[in-house]
């Protein structure tokens, strides 16, 4: 079960025992993915945890 890296479109293979809100790092791009729903998979990007979030 596979789905593809909404940033690069990539084919990412969450683990076995991937859960909701697990982050998974993309092998093409290297971004974090967040796992949003699991049947079927479906993955978001995570928000960038180095990114400054402001006030
Ligand atoms: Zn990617």
């Amino acid at each position: 079960m596979s789905t593809a890296c909404p940033e690069c479109e990539s084919p990412v293979q969450p683990p076995g025992d991937a859960r909701v809100s697990e982050l998974i790092e993309c092998p093409g791009c290297r971004s974090e993915l967040e796992v949003i729903a699991l049947t079927p998979i479906a993955l978001a990007l995570a928000p960038d945890p180095e990114e400054d979030w402001g006030e």
